[in-house]
């Protein structure tokens, strides 16, 4: 599901290529062809199927050691139950 919706704009093709490819490598994909306008010359739709906050969560339980209350309740960061795991 799409979360977010951006629109890249560049003087040329070669940075409006360059702003995408970062886009690209931070989670956005280009969605639809390349707008020739006049106030921007070039412009890219693209979108992303997570938020920000999901891509750090996301990085957040790929790397965490889960962390455990002394209550015996769920890891704070991934919410799994110590017996789950
Ligand atoms: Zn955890």
């Amino acid at each position: 599901m799409i979360k977010r919706y951006n629109i890249l704009s560049a003087g040329s093709p070669s940075d409006l290529i360059n702003q995408a490819n970062k886009a690209i490598e931070d989670g956005w994909q280009p969605i639809g062809g390349v707008i020739q306008a006049k106030t921007y010359k070039f412009m890219q739709a693209m979108v992303r199927s997570e938020t920000a906050m999901d891509a750090a969560r996301r990085e957040m339980r790929k790397e965490h050691e889960c962390v455990y209350l002394s209550d015996g309740g769920a890891c704070t960061i991934c919410g799994k139950t110590a017996i789950e795991e």
